[in-house]
């Protein structure tokens, strides 16, 4: 039987916000993504920031994201974009893992909207799909797949998922379906049944 090639594409809308304690509040709150940059120059470096507010009590925070820079290590057109607050390279700082641990923060995605574009996949047809995403973020894949997969022309449910998966009927190459989160590169076959 033929394979079928599909790419999906995931596509996150919005920034995520960060979980930490907030010096007012007084306890861990959510902050939510300005999607603005605060930049000071001192000497020859250069502090970049990427300023968050409490969702309770609207104070401040500066999010770490480069300190003490040498401005010519910085890609040229990203550091234009971040001086005009370019929404996009704000939420590609805003989900970037590394910054977030450095900051001691955790991310945190319920405002991030995920639409997947691609071909639906029937289960009666083998097919190989492959993820595509701009972002890496704790997404569950699962969470992904459903409402994707068809199966009599209904969407697949979570537990129906994870019983074709264990029969061998789905494969998630390199990964455990149960705790994959979202990863460009990822690749999930179907088996038809014969
Ligand atoms: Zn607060």
């Amino acid at each position: 039987m033929k394979t079928k090639y599909i790419n999906w594409s995931v596509e996150l809308t919005g920034c995520p916000a960060i979980i930490r304690r907030c010096p007012k509040c007084g306890e861990k709150t959510r902050y939510i993504c300005s999607e603005r940059f605060r930049i000071n120059a001192n000497q020859s470096k250069l502090d970049i920031w990427l300023i968050y507010r409490c969702e309770n009590c609207k104070s401040t925070y500066n999010h770490e994201i480069y300190a003490r820079v040498n401005p010519k290590s910085l890609d040229r057109e990203e550091f234009l974009l971040m001086q005009d607050n370019d929404s996009s390279v704000a939420c590609k700082y805003a989900f970037d893992k590394s910054v977030a641990k450095r900051n001691k923060a955790d991310l945190e995605y319920s405002g991030v909207e995920i639409a997947v574009k691609g071909e639906g996949v029937e289960l009666s047809e083998s097919a190989e799909i492959e993820i595509s995403s701009a972002f890496e973020a704790d997404i569950k894949l699962l969470s992904i797949l459903k409402g994707r997969l068809l199966e009599n022309d209904l969407p697949v449910s979570q537990n129906r998922l994870l019983t074709l998966f264990d029969e061998g009927k789905l494969m998630l190459e390199g990964y455990d379906i149960r705790k994959a989160k979202l990863k460009t590169g990822m690749r999930i076959k179907s088996f038809a049944a014969s």
